[in-house]
C-alpha cells in the first residue's frame, strides 16, 4: 500500500535494453539487488567517510554509511507512504561513485580534472558505473537499471538548469525528480550528522560539553537522556542523546514533509514532478537546528588537524597516482589502455582513480612512486 504520490513499480518507464519481469520481483527490488550484489558496491567498504581505519575499526566507513542510509530511507519513506524499494535501491547506490579518501578525494579529483578543462562529480561518475563500468552480464553492459533509479543518482541532490547538461537530457532535467530521490538527500544528512558526532567523540575528538555549548538540538537531546537516565555512564548518555537527535531529525523530515504535501495537494507523482520546487524538507527551525550541527562539525570535527593530516596524505598520494598514470599510461590495466586510445588520458586515469578503495590506491601508489621522478616535486592543486 503506497500513497498515490508515491512512485509505483509498474508505472517505471522502464530500462534500456527490455527484460521480461521477474516472477516475484518488482523492477526497484531487481534494481536494489543488482546494486547489492556489483563490484562498486563492495568496494565502499576501504573508502573513507570522514575517519580511516587508522585509530579505530569501530568507525563508520562509506559501506557501513551506506546501510544507515538505506535504513532511515526506508523508515522515513514508509511513513511517508512513499515507494520503499525505490527509496531503499537509491539510498544504496548514493554514494557509489564516491572516489577514495572522501569529499577530500573527490575535490582533489575534481581540481585534476579541472587543470583540463573538465571536472568530477560522483553522482555522474555513478551513472557511469551503474551504465558503463559494472560487466556482469552477457545481454547488456552496466546493470540495467530502470529509468528512475538512474535519473535518481544524478538528481538526488541537485537540480540542472535548462541546457545545463545536454548529454544527461533524458532524465527530464526540467521536471522534479520523484518523492523518493527527494528523500535520499535528507536521509544522507541525517546519517552523517549523527555518525559523525558519534565517531568524533568515540574517536576522543569531541566532548559531550562543547557538543551541548554549540548545538543546540543536541543540548535539548541530552537534557531529557539526562533526566531519563542520571546515573548512567557518561557515554550511555551520550548514545542516549544521539539517538533522540537522530529520531527527532527524521520525525521532522516526515511530519514536515507529510504536511507540505497535503498543503500543496499533491496527489500524483504528476503533481510532484511538475511542481516548481522540492517537496521534502525539513521544518524551516529544524533546518537551522541542522545547519549549526553542520556548521559545528565542519568547525571541530572536519577541520581537526587529526583529520587533516589524514585528508593530507590521501590527497598527496591521490594526487601522485594520477601523475604517474598520466606520463606512464602503460603501468594502466589493459582494459583502461585500450580506453585511452580513443578517448582522453585523464577521463581514463581519472575514472579508474575514482574507483579504486583507499588501501588499493595506497598500495598502487607505493608500488608506482619510484617510477617517476617528477610524482617526488608533486605539488598540491589549490583546494586538495
Ligand atoms: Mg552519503
Amino acid at each position: 500500500m503506497i500513497a498515490p504520490f508515491a512512485f509505483a513499480a509498474e508505472r517505471s518507464l522502464g530500462r534500456r535494453y527490455p527484460e521480461p519481469p521477474h516472477p516475484y520481483r518488482n523492477d526497484f527490488q531487481r534494481d536494489r539487488d543488482r546494486i547489492i550484489h556489483c563490484r562498486a558496491f563492495r568496494r565502499l567498504e576501504d573508502k573513507t567517510q570522514v575517519f580511516t581505519t587508522r585509530y579505530s575499526d569501530h568507525f563508520r566507513n562509506r559501506l557501513t554509511h551506506t546501510i544507515e542510509v538505506a535504513q532511515i530511507a526506508r523508515t522515513a519513506g514508509g511513513a511517508l507512504g512513499l515507494n520503499t524499494d525505490l527509496c531503499e535501491a537509491l539510498a544504496l547506490a548514493h554514494d557509489i561513485g564516491h572516489p577514495p579518501f572522501g569529499h577530500s578525494g573527490e575535490k582533489c579529483l575534481d581540481e585534476l580534472m579541472r587543470g583540463f578543462g573538465d571536472g568530477f562529480d560522483h553522482n555522474l561518475h555513478a551513472l557511469h558505473i551503474v551504465e558503463n563500468f559494472e560487466q556482469r552480464y552477457a545481454g547488456f553492459p552496466g546493470l540495467n537499471l530502470t529509468f528512475e533509479v538512474r535519473e535518481g543518482i544524478i538528481k538526488h541532490s541537485r537540480d540542472y538548469a535548462a541546457g545545463e547538461a545536454p548529454e544527461l537530457s533524458e532524465y527530464l532535467l526540467e521536471k522534479k525528480p520523484p518523492l523518493e530521490a527527494q528523500l535520499i538527500d535528507f536521509v544522507d544528512e541525517i546519517a552523517y550528522n549523527t555518525a559523525d558526532l558519534d565517531d568524533g567523540y568515540e574517536a576522543g575528538l569531541l566532548e559531550v560539553a562543547q557538543i551541548r555549548r554549540h548545538v543546540p538540538l543536541f543540548d535539548r537531546m541530552y537534557a531529557t537522556a539526562e533526566s531519563a537516565w542520571p546515573a548512567a555512564l557518561p557515554k550511555l548518555k551520550f548514545s542516549e542523546a544521539l539517538k533522540r537527535v537522530l529520531d527527532s531529525l527524521a520525525t521532522d523530515l516526515v511530519g514536515h514533509s507529510a504536511r507540505t504535501l497535503e498543503q500543496d495537494k499533491i496527489e500524483s507523482v504528476e503533481d510532484v514532478r511538475n511542481h516548481p520546487r522540492r517537496l521534502v524538507s525539513f521544518s524551516p527551525p529544524m533546518a537551522e537546528d541542522c545547519a549549526t550541527l553542520k556548521r559545528f562539525l565542519y568547525a571541530h570535527l572536519y577541520e581537526h588537524p587529526v583529520l587533516v593530516a589524514d585528508r593530507e596524505q590521501g590527497s598527496r598520494m591521490l594526487t601522485g597516482l594520477f601523475a604517474i598514470y598520466m606520463s606512464r599510461p602503460d603501468r594502466l590495466p589493459p582494459s583502461y589502455r585500450t580506453r585511452a586510445e580513443h578517448e582522453p588520458l585523464h577521463w581514463v586515469v581519472c575514472d579508474y582513480i575514482a574507483g579504486m578503495t583507499d588501501g588499493f590506491l595506497q598500495r598502487q601508489f607505493q608500488e608506482l612512486a619510484g617510477l617517476n621522478q617528477r610524482v617526488k616535486a608533486v605539488h598540491l592543486p589549490k583546494g586538495c
